[in-house]
Order: structure tokens, then C-alpha cells, then sequence
């Protein structure tokens, strides 16, 4: 047995016989074509197709796993239909005389070196959706079934996987995947948490090695264990059922909470995405209620981002003086709507990674706004949702940014943002920090706080 660190890119434990996945851009023959025009018409035939396919996998996707991540395919699309991605291979075939597949795949490959070479973390991401895309237009160009095993071997190894194959992947019954090369934020990553795909990457060394090896994904810890012995896979399987009563647990709280709260909305007052941020920085050590006082003189004098950005920091505190720390929340608003003019273009961003960079945004204000602003799957980890979901036995951390990874592997995405909310409404009328008024709680009978002290009531 032997352990390999790597990073996690999705959570959850998968087991089983490795199957090797080879290269995922396939070499590809150049020959001289002596007939331009017949082959840039299999090009453009070859198009068609591969947008067509695309979107039955933009179909599937947006159906069976999320809208959000479906758009990776539509992206797909643009590509190959990219003005400049089309002349450089028309220009590959009518002027350099390439066969149609060669001219594809030399148009990605110098395409998408350009956006390799970029460092930032996104645009390197362009690089896998143009090779993806390039895939798409190969398998129909040149067809060649890239094998995936037979169902004796579950687990995927590969050097780097891209998002179509992802897919692919779960419609074969995979159950998760590793690799040498990869990123938290790729969209191979986004689409493997959607389908809870465990998945880890960054192991050194060549995996084809351990084709037909049996192999726990630790997608937990970010490794993969060779060869476990018995009691290991015993611990995994263990690991693995505990997870799914927890998730059960979170599933059920859900739908208690929501029968108790019909109404999960924000209780900051606010018109546009500017006033819920700069309200929400203001409900640091405040409350909502104190906020909504000075919410309406406040954006009343400044109307909007450029307002802000212009504002006179002295002049901001006074508006906001009751709501406490009112020296850091003003400079902090000023700076934040310059940043947001500077850095974004004036809007509010919908990523948690770009909210936490403006001043004062930390990961509990980008989650609301990511969840009320954008509708996407947020997690809000305040005071309330610490100690509920730590009584109903779902951690037994104080950690904010821990907690919110275990809730997001716990959570279904689409519900994860109400849920919080009505943590909220929850923690003030029944389950607060001091007298949880236990008998009279929804959640009681999954509650192993109530369980525990059950018979001292
Ligand atoms: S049973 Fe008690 S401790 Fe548990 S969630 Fe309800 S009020 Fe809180």
C-alpha cells in the first residue's frame, strides 16, 4: 500500500480499478491534400456536426447537472465558430494545403498556446476549451474510440481531463478521476463537484503505470492511496457511509426549514446589487435592523458607484456612525466602489473569488451576494448557521471556511443559499446560543444537540 499527495479538485471518496485514459488530443496525421476546396468542405461539414453534438451535450448538461455549468459547452460553440480560429484554418487548408484535421488541430494547438502563456488562472483555462472544442471537430474528422475500459475498472487516471470527457466519464459509470495536471477552478474540476465526482490532481509520476491497480480517491484529502490494505478500504467505506447519513441529515434539515420558513428572503433592504454590498459590509458586528435605519439616508446621497467613489470617507461615516467601526466600513466602502470601477467595470462581481478581493469582502458577504444577487449555489457561514448546523451534528468545528466546504459538499447547490437564510430566521426565534428552546424545535428529531441533552428536559 502507498500513499500519493495531490491536491483535491472535488470532494468524496471513490474506489476501484484504475483505468488509464491516454492523451487527450490524439496525434494527429499531416498530409498534403491536393484537392483545398474538397477538404475545407469536410471542414465546414465536420462544423455543423460538432455544433451539433455540442449542444445535445449542452442539452444533457443543462438538464442533468446545472445550468451554469452548462454553459462550458455553449462556450465550446463560440470557439469553433470564432472568426479567428476559422481563418487560421482556412488558411491552413487552402494556402498550406493540410489535410482538414491537421489544419483543426494546428489552429488549436497555436491558438491555444497563446492563451497558455497568459498568467491568469482563466485565460489558461481558454487553453482546455479550445482543445476540448478541437476534440469535438477530431472525433468526427477522424474518428477514433478512445478506450474507457470495461466495467471492471471505475476510476479514471489520466494525465489532464477536459470537460467534455468529464461527462463522458459519468455517462460511463465512472465513479471518480485522477490526474497529473489540473486546477480547482478548470472547468473539468467545476463539472466533476456538480456530478460529485471525486477527483484529485497534481500526482507526480506516470499513472499509466497503475492501469488495473485497485485505488482509493481521497478527494477529501487530496490523495490517492495504491493498493490499500483491508483495513483501509474498511476505514473508506466507513468514511464514505458516514458521509452519506450527514448528507442525509442536511437533506432532511433542509425540508424541515423550509416547511418552518416558506419565506427564505434577506433581511437587508436594498434595490440594486451596490446597496446590498455596501449594506452588507455594514452589518459586520451590526444588526440588519440597525442597518435598514441608515440604509435609505445613506443611498440617498450617494446614488451609485461613482458616488461612492468620489465620496468624502468622513462624510460616509457620519451616515453610518450607529452601525459601529464606522471609520474602517466607510474607508472601506469608498475604496471598494473604486475598486469595483477600476477592476470591474463599475458592476458587482459574481465570483467569490473576485468579491473577496474588494476591501472588507470577506467569503460570508460574497456568498450572499454570489447566492441573492446571481442565484448561483452560495454558502453563508455566519454566526447562526456555525451553531445550528454544529448542534445538528454536521461538524464539530468553529472554522467559517471549513464549515462552509463541508456544507457545500453536504448541501444540494440549489438549495444551499435559502438554507442559510433561514438559518438566520431559525437561530433568532428558536435555536439561539444561549436557551435553545429545543422542545418546541422543527429540527429536534434530527438534532444530536437535542439527543444528547434530551433527558435533562
Ligand atoms: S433541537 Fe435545539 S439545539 Fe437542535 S436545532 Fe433545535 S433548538 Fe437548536
Amino acid at each position: 500500500m502507498s500513499e500519493i499527495k495531490g491536491e483535491s479538485l472535488s470532494e468524496g471518496i471513490a474506489m476501484g480499478r484504475i483505468c488509464f485514459y491516454s492523451d487527450n488530443i490524439v496525434d494527429v496525421a499531416r498530409y498534403e491534400t491536393d484537392d483545398a476546396e474538397r477538404e475545407f468542405e469536410r471542414y465546414i461539414k465536420a462544423l455543423e456536426t460538432a455544433k451539433s453534438r455540442l449542444q445535445k451535450l449542452y442539452d444533457y448538461v443543462k438538464e442533468n447537472i446545472g445550468e451554469d455549468e452548462s454553459v462550458i459547452f455553449q462556450t465550446h460553440i463560440m470557439i469553433l465558430e470564432d472568426s479567428q480560429f476559422r481563418k487560421k484554418v482556412e488558411n491552413n487548408i487552402k494556402n498550406c494545403k493540410m489535410n482538414a484535421e491537421f489544419a483543426v488541430y494546428d489552429a488549436a494547438l497555436k491558438i491555444g498556446e497563446l492563451f497558455k502563456q497568459i498568467d491568469d488562472e482563466y485565460l489558461k483555462q481558454r487553453y482546455c476549451d479550445i482543445i476540448d472544442s478541437a476534440n469535438t471537430m477530431l472525433e468526427i474528422l477522424d474518428p477514433q474510440t478512445k478506450d474507457l475500459g470495461d466495467d471492471t475498472y471505475s476510476v479514471i487516471a489520466a494525465k489532464w481531463i477536459l470537460p467534455s470527457e468529464t461527462v463522458k466519464f459519468r455517462k460511463n459509470n465512472f465513479c471518480g478521476f485522477v490526474t497529473n495536471q489540473g486546477s480547482r477552478n478548470c472547468h473539468s474540476a467545476i463539472l466533476a463537484r456538480s456530478m460529485e465526482l471525486p477527483a484529485v490532481t497534481g500526482i507526480k509520476g506516470d499513472l499509466s503505470e497503475f492501469n488495473g491497480v485497485y485505488t482509493i480517491i481521497d478527494g477529501y484529502q487530496g490523495k490517492i492511496i495504491i493498493e490499500p490494505d483491508d483495513a483501509t478500504i474498511a476505514a473508506y467505506e466507513k468514511l464514505r457511509a458516514d458521509k452519506e447519513m450527514l448528507k442525509e441529515k442536511a437533506l432532511k434539515a433542509v425540508e424541515l426549514l423550509e416547511k418552518e420558513y416558506p419565506e427564505a428572503l434577506c433581511s437587508l433592504e436594498y434595490t440594486d446589487p451596490l446597496q446590498l454590498l455596501i449594506a452588507t459590509r455594514l452589518a459586520a458586528q451590526c444588526t440588519d435592523e440597525r442597518v435598514n435605519k441608515v440604509t435609505p439616508a445613506l443611498f440617498e446621497r450617494y446614488k451609485n458607484v461613482h458616488d461612492f467613489a468620489a465620496a468624502d470617507v468622513d462624510e460616509v461615516g457620519k451616515y453610518i456612525y450607529s452601525c459601529g467601526f464606522y471609520k474602517t466600513k466607510s474607508r472601506d466602502i469608498v475604496a471598494m466602489c473604486q475598486m469595483l470601477i477600476d477592476e470591474y467595470n463599475g458592476t458587482v462581481p459574481d465570483t467569490v473569488e473576485k468579491l473577496t478581493k474588494l476591501p472588507g469582502i470577506g467569503r460570508k458577504t460574497a456568498n450572499l451576494i454570489v447566492g441573492d444577487i446571481y442565484g448561483k449555489p452560495a454558502v453563508v457561514v455566519d454566526t447562526h448557521c456555525i451553531r445550528i448546523t454544529g448542534r445538528l451534528g454536521l461538524h464539530k468545528i468553529k472554522d467559517a471556511a471549513k464549515i462552509e466546504t463541508i456544507l457545500r459538499g453536504l448541501l444540494p447547490p440549489e438549495k444551499s443559499n435559502n438554507f442559510c437564510h433561514r438559518l438566520v430566521l431559525h437561530g433568532r426565534a428558536v435555536c439561539n446560543s444561549r436557551k435553545p428552546k429545543c422542545s418546541e424545535c422543527c429540527l429536534k428529531d434530527i438534532c444530536d444537540y437535542y439527543a444528547s441533552t434530551a433527558h435533562e428536559s
